[in-house]
């Protein structure tokens, strides 16, 4: 078009600069495609780093080790849930523990623990918003009864799901590992148990003691991971 114009405008000197144009136009000609195959690919490489895209959003979450993202799906399971026994309070437990997901403090000596799961209806429906209160012994199996160290409650989210961030609790006594706990669905009845922990010798010499308390352990790091739903009982149609 534009050099269609020139052209018209300019008959005297298109003998003079005809070669010339016709160069370029053959110059245009042959840059032509390549200047516009050139953005398509340009274009398109946006999309090339975009398709792959959902492979690492999936991988991420476990080096990344977000809480929620190292539970495991519950669906595989759902066949054969049975609710959660309950188990002894123990001496130890104070109303009125902070809201807190984590229960660590500067200085606060012990291996670290974090401890995931799931509240769930033994029908597998996830229960959100259940009240979750943690409560343990320290490094050395003592409770801080003055005030609320080691202690700590929190809700499930919207998926049910809980995380607990503290430390891994010493034997104490005659007891082995174990962390207390309260769980009450909203509108629900309170399940207080205990979570023990796996291949633990103490146990052998525990009344309190309950095998399907016992948490999914794994080791991260220089700390633990812990996995446990809870299931409730009655509680869903
Ligand atoms: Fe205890």
């Amino acid at each position: 078009m534009t050099a269609a114009g020139q052209t018209a405008g300019r008959p005297k000197r298109f003998g003079q600069r005809g070669g010339l144009f016709v160069a370029a136009m053959l110059f245009l000609a042959a840059c032509g495609p390549a200047g516009v195959a050139s953005p398509s690919p340009i274009s398109e490489s946006p999309e090339t780093p975009e398709s792959p895209s959902p492979v690492p959003d999936v991988e991420s979450p476990s080096p990344g080790a977000p809480p929620t993202q190292l539970v495991p799906v519950p669906t595989p399971e759902c066949s054969r849930l049975e609710a959660t026994p309950p188990n002894a309070e123990g001496p130890y437990y104070k109303v009125g523990s902070p809201e807190r997901a984590s229960l660590l403090e500067a200085g606060l000596p012990g291996a670290r623990l974090v401890v995931t799961g799931y509240v769930l209806s033994t029908a597998c429906e996830p229960i959100p918003g259940t009240w979750l209160d943690f409560w343990q012994a320290d490094a050395n199996g003592e409770y801080d009864n003055a005030g609320y160290r080691l202690r700590g409650h929190q809700f499930s989210d919207d998926a049910g799901l809980y995380r607990l961030e503290t430390i891994l609790p010493a034997q104490y006594g005659s007891r082995p590992r174990h962390i207390h706990v309260k769980v009450q669905p909203p509108g629900g009845p309170i399940l207080t148990a205990q979570l023990y922990f796996p291949d633990d010798p103490q146990a052998a010499f525990d009344a309190i003691f309950d095998p399907r308390l016992i948490v999914d352990l794994t080791t991260e790091g220089d700390g633990y991971e812990a996995v446990f739903h809870f299931i409730l009982d009655g509680l869903t149609s």
